[in-house]
């Protein structure tokens, strides 16, 4: 079976054409940094527009490329949600009209399950269940991943996704935009331990995490001026990996330990959290998977993956499905005020 995939909703624009048995047969990725990178963050009118300059040329680059048509695809997946309203749409219209003109089944796909299911794209091995945590550029959140569609969630933050956090802190350093990736190069030339930083919420009872705190912490250091950059970037880093050890200790008290422990979305890119994470893993016996770096980031490989995953349910969604700028992935799970989903 073959998956067109589409993804729209934050600053990148990706299609991507995928197999069931795991082949990206085709793929492109515009990224909109530069469009964003005057205003130190993603501007959602400037994005959806980008996205609509974008996306059709990308889908004839990506068709051309593979040497198929509309008609040798089994689905058309599209990120239907969660992220910013405008860039969704341009996806999802899209990926409705295409679906029309070539009556080909529609899957409108949640982004955050786009993210989820990544690491068995790369990975046949990974079995369900999996514990899950999915770290981004809007989210933080540990799942238990039990198969496709079922998804339970342990924890989540209360404020600041950890990518977030990355970036806001990057800004204060004055690394730019997008920071985590820059942050995370300064960090290996500092010292961990060097600027003492608090850990937000570690060892609550509450299925919580927070990064608030930390951040306006790291801008407290900073106009101290008292430490390196590179002392509060690895310190920021060190923070962060022993909150987010903490709250995945807190969520396998609480379940029957899955045999596989999984990280994902763009946070996942960084090696001190695959690091950190690996230990963990080894210290509960269980197997640690990490998608590769391209996979991490937002694309639409993963969006047409979900899509494969979903083709064997067979439940399609109609042409009038709409957007969601919120879309849990657990709809059983509390509503967390001041989150955003
Ligand atoms: P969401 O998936 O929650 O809707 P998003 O799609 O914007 O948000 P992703 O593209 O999955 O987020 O991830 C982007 C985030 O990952 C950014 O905050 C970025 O700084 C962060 N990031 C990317 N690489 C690294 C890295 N090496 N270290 C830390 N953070 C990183
Ligand atoms: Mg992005
Ligand atoms: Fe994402």
């Amino acid at each position: 079976k073959i998956v067109l995939g589409i993804e729209s909703s934050c600053d990148e624009t990706a299609v991507a054409l995928v197999t069931s048995d795991r082949t990206i047969i085709a793929e492109k990725i515009a990224s909109q940094i530069e469009e964003h990178a005057p205003y130190g963050g993603v501007v959602p009118e400037i994005a959806a527009r980008a996205h609509a300059e974008k996306l059709a040329p990308m889908l004839k680059a990506v068709m051309d490329e593979a040497g198929l048509s509309l008609a040798d695809c089994d689905a058309i997946a599209a990120t239907a949600g969660p992220g910013l309203i405008g860039g969704v749409m341009v996806g999802l219209v899209t990926a409705k009209a295409l679906a029309m003109a070539s009556d080909t089944p529609l899957l409108a796909i949640n982004h955050l399950e786009g993210h989820a299911l990544s690491p068995r794209l790369a990975n046949p091995d990974l079995e369900f269940p999996y514990l899950l945590l999915l770290v981004s550029g809007g989210h933080c959140q540990i799942l238990l991943v039990e198969g496709v569609g079922e998804y339970r969630r342990l924890a989540t933050t209360i404020d600041d996704a950890l990518g977030e956090a990355f970036d806001k802190s990057a800004k204060v350093l004055g690394l730019g935009y997008p920071g985590g990736p820059a942050l995370e190069k300064l960090a290996m030339q500092g010292d961990p331990q060097a600027v003492p930083l608090p850990r937000p919420l570690k060892g609550s009872k509450e299925p919580h995490f927070s990064f608030a705190g930390l951040k306006s912490a790291v801008l407290r250091a900073k106009d101290s001026g008292e430490h390196t950059d590179a002392d509060i970037a690895a310190s920021f880093q060190q923070a962060a990996v022993d909150c987010l050890i903490d709250r995945l200790e807190y969520a396998l008290e609480r379940i029957e330990t899955p045999g596989n422990l999984v990280v994902a979305g763009g946070v996942a890119a960084n090696q001190t959290i695959r690091t950190a994470l690996e230990k963990l893993a080894q210290r509960h016996g269980m197997r640690f998977t990490a998608p590769p770096m391209a996979l991490c980031t937002d694309n639409a490989a993963m969006i047409a993956w979900a899509g494969c995953e979903r083709l064997p349910l067979g439940v399609f969604d109609p042409l009038d499905v709409a957007a969601r700028p919120r879309w849990p992935l657990d709809p059983q799970a509390e509503p967390v005020r001041g989150a955003g989903v």
